[in-house]
């Protein structure tokens, strides 16, 4: 075997300043993490309300560890699904409103099962084009025929559904966008769904905990009866900062999914005390609604700043607030300045976004303090002068 390419495909990426490498934590996930022995300002981590290192949740776990031991030994359908997946699950469909919701070890994993559970070759599937990797990916393994619309362009996709000939259709957002953050229309993709008989399918990983007064995402946030999103996926490893996914639907649903979905099948359960930490999640997440104010006052008071330093924002609401700069090397190099004074964002650049976008992705957590972000915006200030990173304004 020849992996002489690999080396010069490598090369390439590094001189397009698109090469991509990891920073190694030496601390529990936190607003304030360790790197390289350094304590550094996170601004970039999806743990929205503060729960990855919280007390009650790492009890939990290590509860449930000296109940179930470790792993869980093999897939839901063999002898993997304990009492504490399956109380998780249904306290996950008491929280959303459904029937039922299905555990899967990841986000990536639940939209890969779901999707090609529900369609196939005939089938024909409409996606935002900014949907998560995971949601195009999925489509692919489906091979149903693949319809991308323009990011939230309705009027584009109500024309293309009009001209659909296929009989089982199925429409696909992100409820919260990842990479900018911005939320999808969603009573007219209900709407849109109802007409042309496609199923609806929301993926609000980055919705669930953080919008809403009661952290049920986008469906609280616009008023929308869960029942006419048939098929909601929210991830587990974002605000309620444990790790694995569920979906929440109806009886039929869920019974088709255990049936036929093999991200599903064909996979070991997660940990049981994953599980039981998530449960504790929930509790906290449903119970202290303070996290979610604290999380919009300081999206507030950064958007202000932001907005006053002349940075290029995007409309949002959400935990996720983009920098836009532009090209993959400035983007690249405000990040490293940014981290020389010791506040952590990551640079984000195609083809995880378009051409030309490349940005700093800041999040925000209920953790964070406002002096932090005060902190944030008097250091992207400085960052930008001396950078002349003119791209910026
Ligand atoms: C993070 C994310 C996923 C994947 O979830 P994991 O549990 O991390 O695999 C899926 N969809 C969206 C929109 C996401 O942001």
């Amino acid at each position: 075997m020849n992996l002489d390419n690999l080396k010069e495909d490598l090369a390439k990426r590094k001189e397009k300043h698109l090469y991509r490498t990891r920073k190694v934590l030496e601390s529990p996930q936190s607003v304030e993490p360790v790197i390289d022995g350094k304590k550094v300002l996170s601004f970039c981590s999806n743990d929205y309300l503060g729960l990855a290192n919280h007390p009650e949740v790492i009890k939990s776990f290590k509860e449930a560890a000296d109940n179930y031991g470790v792993g869980s030994g093999s897939a839901h359908l063999v002898s993997g699904h304990s009492s504490e997946h399956h109380a998780l699950e249904e306290e996950l469909a008491g929280f959303m409103g459904t029937e039922r919701a299905l555990l899967y070890s990841t986000g990536y994993m639940a939209n890969m099962g779901v999707v090609s559970a529900l369609c196939d070759r005939h089938s024909e599937i409409y996606e935002d084009k900014l949907n998560h990797a995971s949601l195009l990916d999925a489509a692919l393994l489906s091979r149903a025929k693949r319809i991308r619309y323009p990011h939230l362009d309705t009027e584009n996709l109500a024309q293309r559904l009009l001209s659909s000939e296929a009989k089982n259709k199925m429409l696909i957002s992100d409820g919260v966008f990842s990479m900018d953050g911005d939320l999808a229309p969603l009573d007219t993709l209900v709407n849109l769904s109802e007409q042309h008989d496609a199923i609806l399918m929301i993926d609000d990983a980055h919705g669930i905990g953080v919008l809403g007064e009661k952290g049920k995402g986008v469906i609280e946030h616009f008023a929308t009866d869960i029942q006419r999103v048939p098929v909601l996926v929210g991830t587990l490893g974002k605000a309620f900062a444990t790790a694995g996914a569920f979906v929440a639907g109806s009886e039929e649903l869920v019974e088709t999914l255990i049936q036929k979905s093999r991200s599903y099948i064909f996979t070991t359960a997660m940990p049981a005390a994953v599980a039981a930490a998530t449960r504790k999640s929930l509790q906290i997440l449903e119970a202290e609604s303070w996290r979610r104010e604290k999380l919009q006052s300081l999206v507030n008071q950064f958007r202000k700043g932001a907005l006053e330093l002349g940075l290029n924002i995007v409309d949002s609401i959400s935990a996720i607030q983009p920098i836009i700069i532009g090209s993959s090397e400035k983007t690249l190099l405000l990040s490293e300045k940014l981290l020389e004074q010791d506040i952590l964002i990551s640079a984000i650049r195609p083809p995880t976004v378009a051409e030309g976008t490349a940005r700093l992705r800041v999040t925000f957590s209920a953790t964070h303090t406002a002096e932090q972000v005060n902190q944030l915006l008097s250091t992207l200030d400085d960052v930008n002068k001396t950078c002349h990173c003119e791209g910026t304004k």
